[in-house]
């Protein structure tokens, strides 16, 4: 149990291998918080500390990836933030590695692009095309699920290699999968997507299930305990728009008070849990996805980029909220700042976003009643006061890649744009594992030194369909009750199940 237990911890071996392997085959080189550090001491990051293992044919490099998603962040706010020097977090990412626009695909959908960017696949592919279920109606809205997910994701492609990997937040990942390591599904926070729709949100909310016992405290409630000083800290607020934030009570479609605060607190619920599992363990592979710049973006930016309207704005308001965009840039450079040194020094830190924005030429308007139909839900509601209602910044073609650590090259240049589609392929490649060949985007392997891909070379298999078909949507046999709660146990969670 012990020897089992120290080998969880040193790889998150999966049940099924630990079984069929020696134990010296199985876990990746250089994978435990210990060995990384050992690693970088001693190697060149991403070098083998001992031979390389195979578990089913693959090469695991021993490389920690950690891929950060932040919805909507573009350029066009972040180069003058970076210019003068008010995102020191991204920029010293991007000084030791490297940046560039991700351009995205059309309908810019959020749902859609996040399972393209974890998949490497086309939405046709992969079976997430709107927001809505393909079980939905207008009458009964359904929120998109991993049910509705037709292809394997990064989480399924490392468990089938025995690779731990944590999911936190990311899109369409309820019901969590089992995956070898957690998924932290996106409705553990309090969603404005599935208060709108059909709110099953009460089983599988984590992998192992008995995870969310451990993180509900870290739940940011937007309605009992919104975090008011960090709310109003973002904006230069009179008292009757901090009245109006604090009296926002659901979540309502294009209604700026609410959209800042419920998205805001969906975002700070990620992070804590960020914070906190991140802080424990590092798996090979993480994925964290923090959402606010995109509903910030959409609400207000008018006030931002004034200029870039017609029509009368007020300068007073642009000046004092308009702020608001760019401080939510701040925030995240400074989470950034505080999560970067958890990770161990042989890792590869990717952040992507999943378009950019722009302005939608249209100001909100004042109104009492509000259209959920632009969501795709056959509902109005009427409001007591009138609000601006509307959404003053749409979605741009282009996102944010940056890359650094690890083998990433200082400063190299992509030799054609990167897409959503190059994502999922990358990180492969860096694990060490293969890229299937059903995967239409490509790895950028001009960012990689050349040494690493002639220790680690790309490798290709068919698909990863038929072998991540047993971690897909449900739990497998081997991911027993010992086993999950042996993995909370290996994350200090000791007191699940009479771990010790
Ligand atoms: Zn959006």
């Amino acid at each position: 149990m012990i020897d089992r237990t120290l080998r969880r911890l040193a790889g998150l071996v999966p049940w099924a291998l630990l079984a069929a392997c020696s134990p010296s085959s199985d876990a990746p080189a250089g994978s435990s918080p210990a060995a990384g550090a050992a690693a970088s001491g001693a190697t060149e990051p991403g070098a083998p500390t001992a031979t390389p293992p195979r578990p089913n044919g693959a090469a695991p490099s021993g490389l920690k990836v950690v891929v950060v998603g932040i919805d909507g962040a573009t350029w066009v706010v972040m180069d003058p933030l970076l210019a003068g020097g008010e995102l020191p977090a991204f920029a010293g990412l991007i000084e030791r590695g490297t940046r560039a626009p991700l351009e995205s695909q059309k309908p810019i959908l959020s749902p859609c692009v996040w399972t393209t960017i974890a998949t490497g696949r086309h939405r046709e592919d992969h079976g997430i095309v709107r927001f809505r279920s393909t079980h939905s109606t207008v009458e009964k809205p359904k929120l998109m699920a991993t049910t509705d997910r037709t292809a394997p994701a990064l989480w399924n492609m490392v468990t089938s290699y025995g690779v731990g990997v944590g999911v936190i937040g990311w899109w369409v990942t309820w019901p969590a999968e089992a995956v070898e390591g957690y998924v932290v599904s996106d409705r553990v926070a309090y969603s404005r997507w599935s208060s709108w729709t059909d709110g099953s949100k009460n089983t599988r909310l984590t992998h192992p299930e008995e995870l969310i016992e451990k993180l509900k405290d870290l739940v940011v409630d937007p309605v009992k305990a919104p975090p008011s000083e960090e709310l109003f800290a973002l904006a230069d607020f009179t008292d009757k728009e901090r009245e109006a934030i604090l009296a926002a009570d659901h979540p309502i479609p294009f209604h700026a008070p609410s959209v800042f605060k419920f998205g805001y607190c969906e975002q700070r619920t990620y992070e804590r849990i960020g914070t906190e599992l991140l802080s424990r363990s590092q798996p090979s592979l993480s994925l964290l996805f923090l959402v606010a710049v995109d509903p910030i973006s959409h609400t207000y930016w008018h006030l931002f980029r004034p200029s870039e309207f017609q029509g009368h704005v007020d300068p007073d308001e642009a000046r004092r909220v308009g702020k608001i965009v760019p401080a939510i840039y701040r925030h995240d450079d400074a989470y950034l700042a505080g999560l970067l040194p958890k990770f161990d020094a042989n890792t590869v830190v990717i952040v992507v976003s999943d378009h950019g924005f722009k302005a939608s030429g249209k100001l909100p308007g004042l109104t009492t009643e509000v259209d959920y139909n632009a969501v795709g839900i056959a509902r109005t509601e009427e409001l007591d006061d009138p609000v601006n209602v509307g959404q003053s910044g749409v979605h741009d073609l282009d996102g944010i890649f940056i890359a650094a650590g690890g083998p990433i090259l200082k400063g190299a240049a992509l030799k054609e744009k990167a897409t959503v589609l190059d994502v999922a392929p990358t990180v492969l490649a860096l694990l060490g594992l293969p890229v299937a060949k059903n995967m239409p985007g490509r790895v950028l392997s001009e960012l990689i030194d050349p040494a690493f891909l002639a220790r680690y070379p790309v490798t290709f298999i068919d698909a990863y369909e038929d072998r991540c078909k047993p971690t897909m949507f449900d739990a497998p046999a081997e991911f027993d009750d010992a086993g999950r709660t042996e993995l909370l146990n290996s994350l200090g969670y000791t007191d699940v199940g009479g771990g010790k």
